[in-house]
């Protein structure tokens, strides 16, 4: 059986930060992804279809960027918005959409990227769905078995508990917290439209929009550095049984943003509703209540099981920024400490 000093589940900002730094402080580290790529939900396809600001006071951000030389540029917010009402469409002054926040020159995953690039090669392992965790922490996919010291589940609790079986003796009403864990973003629907040049800013406009009609209930300006590529991104709730409708989108840009708007050069529809990794109840079918955010950072998740050598660590998991980039490093930090000082 292969040995490992820490196994890591999932591939996503928060397992690569833990893998990396304790990789650094000479530990053996196996990264084992369920997802043909690294990343979770950073993905870059040119541009962001998952994750895409960071906001001042993120130091952990910040420090990534600076660390490995990540460019980063503000976000456009200059221009006037509009609003997007059941009878009509109207300019609104000023932007009270946006507020200032930052975007990275090659898209987020330049994170993930930067992450794994330190880790040795066979470090991570892609395509290994973790099926089981088992009492004496053995972790098991379809392909093989690791044994290792530590184990860091870093994917969303609720991720977790539906899609591998967990040791037995962790107590029930952790997994029962779990479950109700919201996932971030989950149930969203991130739309990415592409055009040759960003003619709105031309005509004074910021490029977002808040929505009371739909399908995209807001927008926003997703363009490049320099305003190339040019973009819009939108996000819908993924309500409709089919997905969403490719025309409806077009229809809904062209109404907000004049004709032009409605025929992208590309459009992306991101549905995170329909990724098993990320949402995995929605395959089985699972509704969860409405979703309860204060279960993120619960006390549960800040203390090692199992004799200290289980640890959890998604942005679910944090007790500042969950949710965000961030908190899924500030997640990642405490499991180093844990395990460093373990
Ligand atoms: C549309 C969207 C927009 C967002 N916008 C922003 C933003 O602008 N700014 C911001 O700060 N945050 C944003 N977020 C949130 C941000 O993306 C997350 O906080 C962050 O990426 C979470 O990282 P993570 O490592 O905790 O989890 P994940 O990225 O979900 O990583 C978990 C990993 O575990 C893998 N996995 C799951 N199950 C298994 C299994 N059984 N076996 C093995 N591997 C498994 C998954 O494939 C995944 O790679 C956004 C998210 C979405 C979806």
């Amino acid at each position: 059986m292969p040995q490992s000093d820490v196994v890591v589940i999932g591939a996503g900002i928060s397992g690569l930060a833990v893998a990396e730094a304790l990789h650094r402080s000479g530990r053996t580290v196996t990264v084992l992804e369920a997802r043909p790529r690294i990343g979770g939900r950073l993905l870059s396809d040119p541009l962001d279809l998952g994750a895409s600001w960071f906001w001042d006071g993120e130091q952990r951000v910040r420090a990534m960027t600076d660390r490995f030389g990540i460019a980063t540029f503000p976000q456009h917010i200059a221009g006037d918005a509009m609003i997007d009402e059941r009878d009509r469409v109207h300019r609104y002054p000023g932007n009270p959409i946006d507020g200032p926040a930052r975007r990275f020159a090659h898209g987020a995953a330049s994170l993930t990227d930067a992450l794994s690039g330190q880790l040795p090669e066979g470090t991570v392992l892609m395509g290994q769905p973790v099926v089981e965790v088992s009492d004496n922490l053995c972790v098991t996919t379809a392909d093989a078995s690791w044994q290792s010291q530590h184990v860091v589940i870093a994917v969303p609790p609720a991720v977790a508990v539906m899609t591998m079986r967990l040791p037995h003796a962790l107590p029930t009403n952790l997994l029962a917290v779990c479950l109700r864990t919201p996932v971030w973003m989950g149930d969203t629907i991130k739309v990415v439209a592409m055009y040759d040049e960003p003619f709105w800013r031309a005509d004074g406009l910021a490029g977002a929009a808040m929505s009371r009609v739909g399908p995209m209930h807001e927008m926003h300006d997703l363009s490049g550095p320099d305003g190339s590529p040019a973009a819009f991104f939108g996000f819908a709730r993924a309500s409709q049984p089919d997905g969403l409708d490719e025309t409806d989108v077009c229809a809904q840009l062209a109404r907000i943003f004049g004709p032009r708007a409605g025929f992208p050069q590309k459009l992306q529809i991101q549905d995170w509703s329909r990724e098993q990794w990320t949402n995995p109840g929605s395959a089985k079918g699972y509704v969860p209540s409405a979703p309860d955010h204060s279960l993120f950072g619960h006390a549960v998740y800040q203390q090692p099981q199992l004799g200290s050598r289980l640890h959890w660590s998604s942005t679910e998991t944090a007790t500042h920024y969950a949710g965000h980039i961030e908190g899924a490093l500030e997640a990642a930090e405490r499991t180093v400490r844990d395990i460093n000082t373990s």
